[in-house]
């Protein structure tokens, strides 16, 4: 970030060379706006491996990585049983465009794990599956309208890349162009943790709202838990309209439980979405849910979905193996050592009197800088988020890797053991520091 300057000097130049090139060759040098670092200021660490909980960067620095990939790498990185679950399917041949074992595997382990879902459609990305939801939730009801929330972040789809949260909240981007008047103009956007709100929708528009999608938990404008009841009360206010009720589990499946957000809350969805955690790292994703609405989809039924890739057997083989080793164990001790890092953070910024607001959904965590409860994207985006880019770099220069923007969640594994704990430890205090010491301008 222009003009500022921060009080822990750190050279990356290797990273800062690899930047340089991809910038030339790439739109601002990264293949997903938040890998560039514009909010928090700084060269973007290009890394080069990951074992564990660590992360090691082109400099041949080493860091704790509370980001995995946004979510992915439950297990830490480099598994060795999802290595070894990885070559043996990459010896096997990387793609064959026909039907496979693997991918039956996989949808059966989702059916399995969660209730809701009856039959599953394997896809590639997060985005393809909350578009390809809408598109059946449209097909289904034969109606045109999708109620979103403001900060909740569905994925580049073009219909919910309205008032999306995370990287939109980064860029201060209210909207994005190239998507149309056409192409927003059926999406209404309403303020989280407010049902009220959906009511009026709903007296509206009767008869006109074909889904209600939902972040089952939401991650994306910093962790935001649902209000008591929430979820069930847009659950119940689709039904009496005959609306289809999507709660997007991208983020929040087989990460916040074994069956992911539905395991906490254990409210029903009609369709629900799924993505990180069932890849093992590789791009694999999912929507399902009720058989009637699943029986929709093409060749069964008339709406049109496809994928090349889909059902990679690569990608298949990584999730099942990743999935087959999350048992209620591992989901305790990423619960755990979640609740012990929690802790820690809150200590060191009250130690130093930093106001700030740690919220949860299960072991997804996030701290917004402000005294006050954090309930929808309004409140998120009053929080001084100056102070976290102090707190960003003073981390990062200690080694610990945190996601490099306010407005998301932070992540853990099964792999951050006491070792690691012990390094976020040891860096708080003087981030704290950084972050009282933060003002508007910079860190003077
Ligand atoms: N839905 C949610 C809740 C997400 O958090 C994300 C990505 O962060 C997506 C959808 C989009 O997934 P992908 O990035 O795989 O397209």
């Amino acid at each position: 970030m222009a003009g500022v300057s921060y009080p822990y000097p750190y050279e990356a130049k290797v990273s800062q060379t690899l930047f340089d090139r991809a910038s030339l060759v790439t739109p601002g040098g990264v293949n997903s706006p938040v890998r560039a670092f514009r909010a928090v200021g700084g060269t973007p660490r290009f890394m080069v491996s990951g074992t564990g909980p660590y992360l090691t960067d082109a400099d041949g620095r080493e860091y704790v990585d509370l980001v995995c990939s946004w979510g992915p790498m439950i297990l830490g990185h480099a598994h060795p049983a999802v290595v070894e679950a990885i070559q043996a399917a990459v010896a096997r041949g990387t793609s064959f465009g026909t039907p496979g074992e693997g991918e039956v595997a996989l949808a059966e382990e989702i059916v399995g794990r969660i209730e809701p879902v009856e039959q599953v459609r394997l896809v590639s990305s997060g985005t393809e599956a909350t578009m390809s939801a809408i598109r059946l939730a449209r097909g289904f009801t034969g109606r045109a309208k999708v109620v979103k929330f403001a900060g909740c972040y569905h994925g580049h789809v073009d219909a919910l890349l309205a008032a999306a949260g995370s990287g939109l909240a980064t860029f201060a981007l209210p909207d994005t162009p190239g998507v149309t008047g056409a192409q927003a103009g059926d999406t209404i956007v309403l303020p989280y943790n407010d049902l009220d709100s959906v009511r009026a929708a709903f007296a509206a528009h009767p008869g006109e709202i074909a889904c209600v999608i939902t972040e089952a938990a939401p991650g994306n404008m910093g962790v935001v838990t649902p209000a008591e009841g929430f979820n069930q009360g847009l659950a119940d206010l689709c039904r009496e309209n005959g609306a289809l009720y999507i709660s997007d589990e991208v983020m929040t499946g087989f990460r916040t439980s074994r069956a992911g957000w539905y395991g906490v809350d254990g409210v029903k969805p009609d369709l629900m979405t799924f993505g990180k955690v069932m890849g093992g790292g590789f791009p694999a994703a999912a929507f399902g849910g009720r058989a009637d609405v699943m029986g929709y989809l093409a060749p069964a039924g008339p709406v049109y979905q496809a994928g090349t890739l889909s059902g990679n057997p690569v990608a298949t083989a990584a999730g099942l193996a990743q999935l087959r080793l999350l048992d209620g164990a591992a989901y305790e001790k990423v619960d755990a050592v979640s609740a012990q890092i929690q802790g820690l953070v809150t200590d060191a910024l009250a130690k130093e009197g930093v106001a700030h607001r740690l919220q949860t959904a299960s072991n997804m965590f996030s701290v917004f800088f402000t005294e006050d409860e954090v309930k929808n994207y309004d409140d998120a985006k009053k929080q001084e988020s100056f102070r976290f880019n102090g707190f960003f770099h003073s981390m990062l220069s200690q080694g610990v890797y945190l996601p490099p923007s306010a407005f998301e969640s932070w992540f853990v594994s099964t792999a951050h053991d006491e070792q690691a704990v012990e390094r976020i430890a040891a860096a708080l205090p003087a981030a704290a520091r950084a972050a009282a010491q933060a003002t508007p301008e910079g860190t003077a």
